[in-house]
């Protein structure tokens, strides 16, 4: 009988799992179960796809079409699908996304969907991931919450002790996966702040804690040895909170001299600008690669939104640590872009919120951009409403729904505001930047993007070869990427 993990992707606001990363969750289960002396077989959501929808069959799409990207993340395992579900007598399902986002080449799972794939199947079927929260594919919903008649919930609830073994045994999960990963490496859990902002789940999973930093290298070491070379310090609050920071990335760098990729994600403005801010900001520079990006959660710029949903920066102060990260990391690296830069997260439909919200962060946006600051790329969501949030206790939806048919404008005015002077200002026009490597095909283009944190998404005329890495010249800008032609690459 077999053990499956079966992946159906992860999304939080802590944590990436959606390829090309590869998240925590599979990792440390399947360290789990060896230490368990059970042996297990690692399937994605889209190999399972691929057996139920289209009976194994790969899909080549015809000149006309788009990549296939429900069924494009396939394992090694892929061949053998109907076979290992026949033999399954445990299925370990990962699942849930708590921060909806677009994703140019994979498809998470959504609970109904998985419910479907799974029916017939006669294993046990045991949930975990953020998806025991609920789970949301689209901002401006209430979640989907789990029947316990179709699953069990399972208990995933590993400590930085337990995390330490089995981040350790599970690396060799690498080995199931023929193509590139960018491995989200864990470096803490919960959130500094007694208080959460409204609407984020982060303190109601996790105290705050940091992992130790051996514990870190010796993962990535053993994800290293597994083949792996692209890494982002992605799950957790914020980065800056990490004691020793500088120690560690200089750490990893001296153990791992072959890295390619090595990124942050997300970081409180407040840590930025306190103690340890300029000191963290300069090893970040120096020890990461390039195009790095410091995600912030400003979430608003109005300051009522601010205070009614106990949001964790103020405009000003949010300001401040954009200017110390670009003072540091404006300058392009190697592969030509920024080495690093700031980002922002903003939401829609939180509470507070008047027709004068978006005039306040319009504002602020505005000062950055005049006052010769780089912003790699600002996320604008709808609030996706999580069980047991302050939020969902101080109304919920409610707040969304009072300004909804404004959200679109709002959004297109931030878009064409700044988004696309500030691509002009990072990318311009005859940028060279090397290490693309093409993804997908919607008819006649090829996008493809570097990898990394938050990439920035090139389209180029024409059906390129996959999975192949390229140079391209920028030729023009969208709203939010951007046009090149294939060059020699270097
Ligand atoms: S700062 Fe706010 S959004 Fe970030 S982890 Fe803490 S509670 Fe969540």
């Amino acid at each position: 009988m077999t053990t499956v993990i079966l992946d159906c992707y992860t999304d939080e606001p802590a944590g990436l799992g959606v390829p090309p990363y590869l998240g925590t969750y599979p990792r440390y289960l399947a360290g789990w179960l060896k230490s368990q002396g059970q042996e297990y077989i690692y399937l994605t959501i889209d190999d399972v796809r691929l057996w139920k929808n289209y009976g194994g069959k790969k899909i080549v799409p015809k000149k006309s079409q788009k990549t296939d990207i429900f069924t494009y993340n396939l394992t090694n395992n892929a061949d053998n699908v109907h076979k290992i579900l026949e033999n399954c007598s445990e299925m370990y399902i990962i699942c849930g996304v708590h921060v909806p986002g677009k994703y140019l080449s994979a498809m998470p799972g959504t609970l109904h969907e998985v419910s479907k794939l799974v029916q017939n199947l006669k294993c046990r079927k045991i949930l975990m991931g953020p998806v025991v929260f609920g789970t949301s594919l689209h901002g401006g919903k209430e979640s989907e919450i789990v029947d316990e008649n179709k699953f069990e919930i399972g208990e995933y609830d590993f400590n930085f002790a337990e995390a330490k073994k089995y981040s350790v045994l599970g690396a060799d999960i690498l080995q199931c996966i023929p193509d590139i990963r960018v491995l989200e490496i864990e470096t803490g859990k919960g959130c500094q702040r007694l208080k959460g902002c409204s609407f984020c789940t982060e303190p109601l999973k996790n105290k705050f804690v940091c992992r130790p930093n051996d514990d870190i290298l010796e993962e990535m070491k053993a994800l290293y040895d597994n083949g792996a070379r692209y890494f982002r310090l992605g799950k957790q609050a914020c980065i800056y909170a990490q004691p020793d920071l500088p120690a560690l990335l200089k750490n990893i760098r001296k153990a791992m001299p072959e890295i390619k990729v090595l990124h942050i994600d997300n970081v409180n403005p407040v840590n930025v600008i306190g103690k340890n801010g300029e000191e963290y900001t300069k090893a970040i520079v120096e020890y990461c690669t390039e195009a790095n990006v410091a995600a912030m959660g400003v979430e608003s710029f109005d300051p009522t939104v601010v205070a009614e949903n106990f949001l964790n920066t103020t405009p000003e102060l949010t300001y401040r640590a954009i200017a110390i990260i670009n003072k540091y990391g404006k300058e392009r690296g190697p592969n030509g872009m920024p080495k690093f830069i700031p980002g922002i997260n903003l939401i829609y439909g939180l509470k507070g919120e008047t027709k004068e919200t978006n005039a306040h962060n319009l504002k602020w946006l505005h000062k950055i951009i005049d006052d010769g600051f780089l912003l790699r790329r600002i996320n604008i969501r709808q609030v996706a409403v999580m069980d047991n949030t302050p939020l969902k206790e101080m109304g919920g939806l409610k707040f969304l729904h009072k300004n909804k048919r404004y959200y679109w404008k709002w959004r297109n005015q931030v878009r064409q505001e700044i988004d696309v002077p500030m691509l002009e200002k990072i990318t311009p026009v005859g940028t060279v930047l090397h290490d693309i490597y093409t993804e997908i095909y919607d008819g006649n283009t090829t996008f493809c993007r570097q990898f990394g944190t938050y990439p920035l998404i090139v389209g180029v005329k024409g059906r390129l070869p996959l999975k192949q890495f390229i140079s391209i010249r920028v030729t023009g800008h969208m709203k939010r990427s951007i046009i090149g032609e294939a060059v020699l690459q270097n």
